[in-house]
């Protein structure tokens, strides 16, 4: 397999990192903490990465979109038993059925034009994954990565927050990439939380909502809500706008409404 022998898609953000020294370092990151759990890479690509987790793993599935690439992997991996090729939308996989038992360790150096989207699946089946490695553009990250008071910190940060405990590693600049992007990327690690909020599906909801009119005053957002509240004292909170409260404030807000 030669890179030559495949033209970049731009619609399935196929930038391949080529820079022996970066791939190495997402590998670093990823060997540091295995435990010997299957490893699932979403968008293989043309194996840049799964060249180096061989190195360390006994069990890897790839989840390719691209079907012309899916086949060059399949026929690459041909006779390494550890490898099964999955040619795929990652968003449309029944997860369910297709990971192995136990925790999965998952990499991806994600295609850009739905990363977010991609995260979130992983966060909605949380309990199946020990760790998520991923490399998205540096402006997701730092959405991704915002605590509160940040003007990035929207519902994608409370979702990390609430799904794992999130870290930056480095960044990658656009020369590390064939072809290149216009951005730097960032990858970041994710380490799933065993335990979740208690009633997180619909604190989700509320802080989606919450953030669709970051402008407003939360008390104007939910002012139905709080109507049907009006014997119970409501906390001093629902003044502000989402965006000036931290997880654990927004977190009492919830509690009150579902009181
Ligand atoms: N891992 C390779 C690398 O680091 O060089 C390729 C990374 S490239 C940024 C993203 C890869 O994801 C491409 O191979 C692309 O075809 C694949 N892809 C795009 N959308 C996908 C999806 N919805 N599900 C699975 N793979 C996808």
């Amino acid at each position: 397999m030669t890179e030559t022998r495949h033209m970049a898609k731009k619609s399935l953000g196929q930038n391949f990192l080529v820079d022996q020294n970066y791939q190495k370092k997402i590998i670093a990151v990823l060997k540091k903490g295995h435990q010997n759990e299957p490893l699932l890479e979403i968008g293989p690509g043309q194996a840049a990465l799964t060249q180096h987790v061989l190195e360390f793993s006994d069990s890897v599935m790839l989840i390719e979109k691209d079907r012309s690439l899916a086949k060059i992997l399949t026929e690459r991996f041909e006779n390494e038993d550890r490898v099964s090729v999955i040619c795929s939308d990652f968003l449309k996989c029944d997860l369910k059925k297709t990971l192995p038992q136990g925790k999965v360790l998952v990499l991806g150096n994600l295609p850009y034009n739905v990363s977010s989207q991609i995260l979130i699946e992983c966060f909605k089946h949380s309990s199946q994954f020990s760790r998520l490695v991923f490399m998205f553009q540096k402006e997701l990250a730092d959405r991704i990565l915002a605590d509160y008071g940040n003007k990035s910190f929207g519902s994608l940060a409370i979702w990390t927050q609430i799904f794992s405990k999130a870290k930056k590693c480095f960044d990658v600049p656009p020369t590390a990439f064939r072809p290149r992007p216009k951005v730097v990327s960032t990858v970041v690690e994710f380490v799933l939380n065993d335990e979740l909020y208690e009633d997180h599906k619909s604190f989700l909801d509320f802080t989606r909502h919450a953030f669709l009119y970051r402008r407003k005053k939360l008390s104007t957002i939910f002012k139905k809500q709080l109507k049907e509240l009006s014997n119970k004292s409501v906390s001093d909170l629902w003044q502000k706008r989402a965006e000036q409260l931290s997880l654990q404030e927004l977190q009492t807000l919830h509690n009150e409404l579902q009181s």
